[in-house]
């Protein structure tokens, strides 16, 4: 059996996105301790990778809501860069 959190595979891609025009830390484990705290925010959307359908219904629907996804993850960009989990 094979599950996949879409929610966590659209804010890493988000993420890399947001991330393109900031000017912060982008090393591991600050994008870790990002993509961590946004999907805290966010609710989980789990789907089996055998179902091809309904996994790409469920993607386009999480795409929807893009705006709290952007919110969320902007959120997480800022909280992380201002408190780096390391020196
Ligand atoms: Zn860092």
């Amino acid at each position: 059996m094979a599950l996949v959190n879409v929610m966590e595979m659209t804010v890493k891609e988000k993420l890399e996105e947001i991330l393109k025009n900031e000017n912060c830390c982008k090393c591991e484990r600050c994008i870790e301790d990002m993509t961590a705290l946004a999907l805290n925010k966010l609710p989980t959307k789990y789907v089996s990778t055998h179902n091809g359908k309904l996994f790409s219904k469920l993607n386009s629907l999480v795409r929807q809501n893009g705006v709290d996804i952007n919110i969320a993850v902007a959120e997480a960009i800022s909280c992380v860069s201002k408190h780096p989990s390391h020196d």
